[in-house]
Formats: C-alpha cells, structure tokens, sequence
C-alpha cells in the first residue's frame, strides 16, 4: 500500500552542534519528514546568568535549524526559551533561588530578544519541572511560566509547554492562565502529552504527542487534533534516551496502512493543527 504524499511534522525535535546536528534532519527526510520543529536545547552545565549569554545559545539553535534548511528540503522552525529544568540546575549550582529566578528571567528576556527572527514561530519549552521540587521553588517556577505565556502573548507566538504529563485539572489550570495572559487557546502546545485529545478534556491546549505506538493509538480513539514529536534530544551520551529522528514519518505511515488515519486525519495532524498553533503552512 503506498502513502500519500502529505507533509509530515515532528513537532519536538532538540538539534545540538555536538550531537547529529543536520544529520538527523537527512534522516527525518530520508523517511519521509519534511517540517521540524526545532526546539532549543538547554546547554550542559550552569546556565548563563546573563543575556547576552542566553541569547549566544539561542543564536546557535537558528544557525542550525537555516543550515539544515541548506542541506535538505526539509523546512524548519525553530522554538526559544529556557527549559523549566534551567531553574533547578541553578538552585543545584548553589545559586539561591533569586539568583537562579534573575538567570532564568533573563533566558526569557533573551528568548523574546529572537521571536521576530525568521522561522521563529513560538517560545519554549517553557513551563515548570516536571519533577517534586520545594514550594517555593514551585511557586516561583509558576510565577515565570505565567510571564512566559504572557511574553508569548505579546508577541504574538505560541508557547510550548515542559511541565509534569498533566490531567484534565491541570490543562483547566494552563488553559485560564493562558487566557488571562491573553494568549489563544490553540496556541498552547503541551509537549509530552498524555493522549487527553478530547477538547472537554484538554481545554483547548494543544497536545504534542510523543509517537510512541500506545499514545497514538489511545489519543486516536478519541480524536486527531494533536501533533505527533519524537522529543529527540540529539545527545550522543544518551543515545537510547529518546526516540530517532526517523520515527514520526515511520509512525504516520504505519498508522495510515493500518487505517488508523486517513488523509483527512493526516492532514489535520500534520498541516491544521501546525497552522493553527504556529501560524504556519506545511501544505504550500
Ligand atoms: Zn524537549
């Protein structure tokens, strides 16, 4: 049975300069991918506490998502922001939480610096630890991930979410936050999401899907408006630690041959969805 041929998103993909870099882009296209989302990747150690220094990585992440632009046909948008996990590396680095709250506010200072570059199309991951942290470091961890929305709000990109998988409570929670910060619904993306695809269930956000085969199947018994993301890290120390720059097209293709999908659903996943939370359009 041969597939249509239908653009096909990996919406959470990491791209570091010692990883793979465009390499797994020519794999992503090689099976079949042909729209990435390239999401920042925090850098090892102690994050920047200035500006300037977030921006310099933030820098790097485009330059690699235009290069991989160069060598394939693959189109690439890219996401910034500093990772919710930046904040608790701090407080470990014996930074105090005010110290640690100033380095990760001026991550999202940096972030907004870039939004209007090209490609750039939403600010992430954003959002609090998806592990058991102290309350005040929860509180305040909270505090910035509603300025996140705000700053996406007003400059009028998405936000893409890093938090615990989360349940209907806690989608009602991101969803009145991001309405109060004044940013659409259908522009909150929940990276890592449980199947809640039901809109009563998700509030409206938007559920990025790790292509795994259980998840897929369960979000589609009830619905297709999701997106489908590997979260490839592209860290060769860990290399078994995420899925492959291969799997989203592999999983789409399944998918359809098994009749899970038509080309309708396909394109919902792949082209609605994307255009609807990042302005985007993967069919032109
Ligand atoms: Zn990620």
């Amino acid at each position: 049975m041969s597939v249509p041929e239908l653009p096909i998103l990996d919406d959470h993909m990491h791209l570091s300069p010692d990883g793979k870099g465009v390499e797994a882009v020519k794999e992503f296209e090689r099976a079949g991918g042909t729209h990435l989302v390239v999401i920042h990747k925090p850098a090892d150690g102690l994050p920047p506490t200035t500006v300037g220094g977030h921006r310099g990585l933030m820098e790097q992440t485009i330059t690699l998502a235009e290069e991989a632009e160069q060598v394939t046909d693959v189109e690439t948008y890219v996401s910034l922001g500093p990772h919710p996990a930046e904040f608790t590396k701090s407080l470990d680095g014996d930074r105090d939480i005010d110290e640690a709250a100033e380095a990760y506010q001026a991550g999202l200072e940096a972030a907004e610096d870039l939004l209007s570059r090209d490609r750039v199309v939403a600010l992430g991951e954003i959002g609090r630890p998806h592990y058991e942290v102290p309350d005040d470091v929860w509180e305040t961890a909270n505090e910035m991930f509603r300025e996140g929305l705000q700053i996406a709000a007003e400059n009028d990109v998405a936000a893409i979410l890093h938090t615990e998988p989360g349940d209907r409570e806690t989608f009602a929670q991101w969803a009145e936050w991001a309405e109060e910060a004044g940013l659409d619904r259908s522009r909150v993306v929940k990276h890592f999401s449980p199947p809640i695809v039901d809109e009563d269930d998700n509030h409206g956000l938007v559920p990025s899907i790790i292509a795994s085969e259980d998840n897929l199947e369960a979000a589609l018994e009830d619905d297709d408006r999701f997106m489908m993301e590997t979260d490839y890290l592209d860290d060769p120390s860990r290399p078994g630690a995420v899925l492959g720059p291969k799997l989203v097209p592999r999983r789409t293709h399944q998918l359809y041959e098994a009749g899970l999908i038509d080309d309708e659903s396909w394109r919902r996943i792949h082209v609605e969805v994307p255009r609807q939370a990042y302005g985007i359009q993967t069919d032109a």
